[in-house]
């Protein structure tokens, strides 16, 4: 059929479905992925966290970690072998009252006081569960039983984009497990199903799927293989843009000894200890109720109101 070019359907507007939320949520904060937020957004996220606290289990010790950590004990955590695109890291200016003047003049004159910086002992912490593992490392063996955490963080993740299910600056909420492999894998088997019951009390679609973490450059790509290969993450994918393919919104993780080894995290009998978390994004999860049920939270179902009483 020869269609008139007039005639011919323009092409797909390049605009995310999502945007049309960007401002009953946020404001710009001058930069990608970083964002203010509204009243009515914080109202879901601090009722999200409230339901996420109603499934602690008993045992668990509670921490809430500061936006920043331990450079040295990212180091060792490995993680610049694995993300090392997606660090940030702090820098100050140092030195005598002379030098630091120094450098902030510099802006006043157009130049540039950035060059003055010195990379300081903190990086900005990229998940919540880090910092857990050095303080139970501290306390020596891995009592019997083991360790269950929740923790939650301001988390860092350099990854700029427009989406509002990508930001650089998130929270994370975390329950964590320190123990035998046999006491992490059924803590993750007892997490599964009830992460799934939360989704359903929440009213939001979702499917389960093993996957993989973006692991940096080419060694990235079989790290990654081999963690699909071995079921070590599973996400809980929720769809924000129709048919395509959904956006995690909580992520089922086992480390096997990889935190065990790296902070000497043992049983008694020396075994290094295993460990397992699971993550909710609790950005991403509030974006998700608000791209499913919509802008205004006084039209949401009256189920999910309830569950979150809001
Ligand atoms: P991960 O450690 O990558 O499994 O992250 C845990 C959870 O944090 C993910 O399932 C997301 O819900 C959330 N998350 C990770 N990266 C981002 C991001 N750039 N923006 C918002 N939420 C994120
Ligand atoms: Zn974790």
């Amino acid at each position: 059929m020869n269609m008139r070019v007039m005639d011919a359907p323009a092409a797909p507007a390049n605009v995310d479905p999502l945007n049309r939320l960007f401002d009953d949520l946020f404001r710009p904060m001058n930069t990608d992925g970083v964002y203010a937020r509204t009243g009515a957004y914080e109202s879901v996220v601090e009722a999200l966290a409230a339901l996420i606290s109603s499934k602690r289990e008993e045992g668990t010790e509670v921490f809430r970690f500061p936006p920043v950590m331990s450079r040295a004990h990212l180091e060792r955590h490995g993680y610049l072998k694995s993300f090392p695109n997606l660090l940030g890291c702090v820098s100050c200016l140092e030195g005598s009252e002379a030098e630091i003047r120094a450098s902030a003049d510099k802006h006043a004159r157009g130049g540039d006081w950035t060059e003055g910086l010195e990379t300081a002992d903190l990086v900005l912490t990229p998940a919540a569960c880090y910092p857990v593992y050095p303080i139970a490392a501290a306390r020596g063996p891995v009592p019997a039983g083991g360790y269950r955490f929740d923790v939650a963080c301001d988390c860092f993740r350099r990854e700029p984009s427009k989406n509002l299910d990508r930001l650089q600056s998130f929270r994370m909420r975390e329950y964590v497990c320190i123990g035998t492999p046999e006491e992490v894998v059924a803590f993750r088997e007892r997490w599964m199903p009830r992460a799934t019951a939360l989704a359903d009390e929440l009213g939001l679609p979702y499917t389960v799927e093993t996957a993989s973490d973006p692991f940096f450059g080419r060694v990235g790509q079989v790290m990654a293989i081999a963690q699909l290969e071995q079921a070590l993450k599973f996400e809980l994918l929720v769809p924000l843009r129709g048919k395509e393919a959904g956006t995690a919104c909580m992520s089922f993780n086992y480390h096997r000894e990889h935190f065990g080894t790296t902070w000497d995290l043992r049983h008694d009998d020396g075994e290094p200890a295993h460990t397992g978390c699971v993550a909710f994004g609790m950005d991403r999860l509030a974006v998700a109720l608000f791209a499913t049920h919509g802008a205004r939270m006084a039209d949401w179902p009256a189920g999910v109101r309830a569950a979150l009483r809001v």
